[in-house]
């Protein structure tokens, strides 16, 4: 007595089709899987069990042996209990409308019999329809997201017994087939605002760039600066999030077990992990590596405050996703490679005590203590973030002021006027905006006429800068001009640009 189903099993966030064997033979009771199972699925032959004898059937009299196929592929993953519970079934003559081959099963039992939701199911099924299978089994709670798919047959299934009775025909379930009408959620929902941040003009200004241009920022001020408040309402000046790129987050969360009643993510991320955060959690990994806060910031903002107290070298691995926008996780016999596109905002005190060089409170430190909190973060992570930016405390005349701020929608408005500048730009090459340019595009899209060429070369010589230092200069101005909607640049646009990168000095060196 032999059949043969179909599953998922997911390397990062690739789905590869598993074919499950089961064969019933006579002899003495056993039951084994065989084919490299991960340790989640040995565990998943103790819930098969239970569930069947749970659901009111027999479990099979016999020597049970299940095969995963192909072999070679590290097979991981709860979802694959409901393909061994049907192979099974099938094989023993309870399910006897043999389910054909382009149905593929994904499913987590518990006990009782009833079918667990699974992480990972959008990114299973997105793979699955690209395989050619024409209909997915999948647990009811992730019906929402699995119906993000079309062209394919999502039959969400509550129970064992649900399941066994539809495959022979007893009772019909509908392909739940919702119509999503996508719609950004981005100005949806925000509590907070820019308005709400008294003076701070540079800051904000700093905010308007980066968010413009899609260009990192650091910040450096005292505690109590306002640096947080800032960082926090970034996501309420970004452009609204396209349905593609929904799609693609909302992949990264389902996979890592993020996602809110499985529906899709229709705003963009912001991740603010805490300092003490590990670095599997920050960067990804784990036994089944899972993506890290970079790959949940993807499409949207990371935010680590206070960077020198992070571990020194989880700043250091930022650097892979800061230039390639991608993560690669070691892993026993592998790596995985998952997104990691953020736009990057770090602040820090200038000194561990927060008050060097402040003129309200007197600084603490020994030198040799600033010196050493200060390379925490090292010359090749500073030189990955566009915008350094110094944060002084609000004035009280600032505090005082009746002057309303500017209102998050406002400044959002120009921020979409200059990403769309960008996008006509950038039509014929493999980028979005500014930040993104690599040095072929800067020569080619950043024009300097000879009178900003002096300038270039006076801030040079002066600041030391780098050839890399240089090239974000180079993209920050041309941020600045789009702003403004300037096709040419101007000198004002590259001295600005220039005061973003001559912090560092002061600090650094
Ligand atoms: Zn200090």
């Amino acid at each position: 007595m032999y059949s043969k189903i179909m599953t998922c099993v997911l390397e990062g966030l690739n789905g590869y089709a598993i074919e499950v064997e089961a064969d019933i033979a006579r002899g003495l009771q056993s039951f084994n899987i065989v084919g490299l199972p991960d340790i989640s699925i040995k565990e998943s032959k103790e819930r098969v069990r239970a569930a069947i004898n749970n659901s009111g059937y027999m479990f099979p009299i016999g020597r049970i042996t299940i095969n995963l196929a192909p072999a070679n592929l590290k097979k991981e993953g709860s979802q694959l209990d409901i393909s061994i519970a049907v192979a099974i079934l099938t094989a023993f003559g309870v399910i006897y409308n043999i389910p054909k081959k382009e149905i593929a099963f994904i499913g987590e039992l518990s006990l009782d019999g009833r079918i667990m939701n699974v992480q990972g199911a959008l990114p299973m099924v997105i793979s699955l329809k690209e395989l050619g299978f024409k209909k997915v089994i999948v647990p009811d709670e992730n019906k929402e997201e699995c119906s993000l798919v079309k062209g394919i047959d999502i039959i969400p299934i509550r129970s064992l017994k649900d399941l066994v009775d539809y495959l022979n025909g007893d009772i019909k379930i509908e392909n739940y087939n919702e119509d999503i009408i996508f719609k950004d959620g981005s100005t949806e929902n925000y509590e907070i605002d820019f308005d709400e941040i008294k003076g701070q003009e540079k800051l904000k200004r700093a905010m308007e760039i980066a968010a413009a241009g899609e260009h990192n920022i650091i910040m450096i001020g005292p505690p109590g600066a306002g640096k947080t408040m800032a960082a926090m309402r970034l996501p309420t000046i970004l452009p609204p999030l396209n349905f593609e790129e929904a799609i693609e987050s909302t992949k990264i969360y389902s996979v890592s077990g993020n996602l809110k009643e499985s529906k899709l993510i229709n705003k963009r991320p912001f991740r603010a992990p805490h300092h003490s955060s590990s670095s599997v959690s920050i960067i990804g990994g784990g036994r089944i590596p899972m993506p890290g806060e970079v790959s949940l910031a993807h499409n949207g903002a990371l935010f680590l405050d206070e960077l020198p107290e992070f571990n020194k070298n989880t700043i250091e691995v930022l650097r892979q996703p800061l230039e390639e926008k991608e993560i690669t996780i070691s892993r026993a016999n592998a790596t995985l490679t998952y997104p990691a596109n953020f736009l990057f905002i770090a602040g820090m005190n200038p000194c561990p005590c927060g008050y060097y060089g402040d003129e309200t409170k007197e600084c603490t430190c020994s030198i040799t203590q600033i010196n050493k909190y200060l390379s925490k973060v090292s010359r090749p992570i500073l030189d990955r973030i566009d915008i350094h930016i110094e944060v002084e405390p609000v004035k009280l005349n600032e505090l005082t002021s009746r002057n309303k701020s500017e209102s998050s929608k406002n400044i959002r408005e120009r921020v979409i006027k200059a990403r769309n500048i960008q996008k006509v730009r950038f039509k014929k090459e493999k980028i979005k905006t500014n930040g993104q340019m690599n040095n072929k595009l800067i020569k080619k899209y950043v024009v300097l006429d000879d009178e900003l060429k002096n300038i270039l070369e006076i801030a040079y010589e002066k600041y030391k800068f780098s050839a890399r230092t240089v090239n974000k200069i180079l993209k920050l101005t041309r941020t600045i001009a789009d702003l403004e909607d300037k096709e040419n640049i101007e000198a004002k646009h590259l001295l600005e640009s220039i005061r973003y990168r001559t912090v560092d000095t002061k600090y650094w060196g």
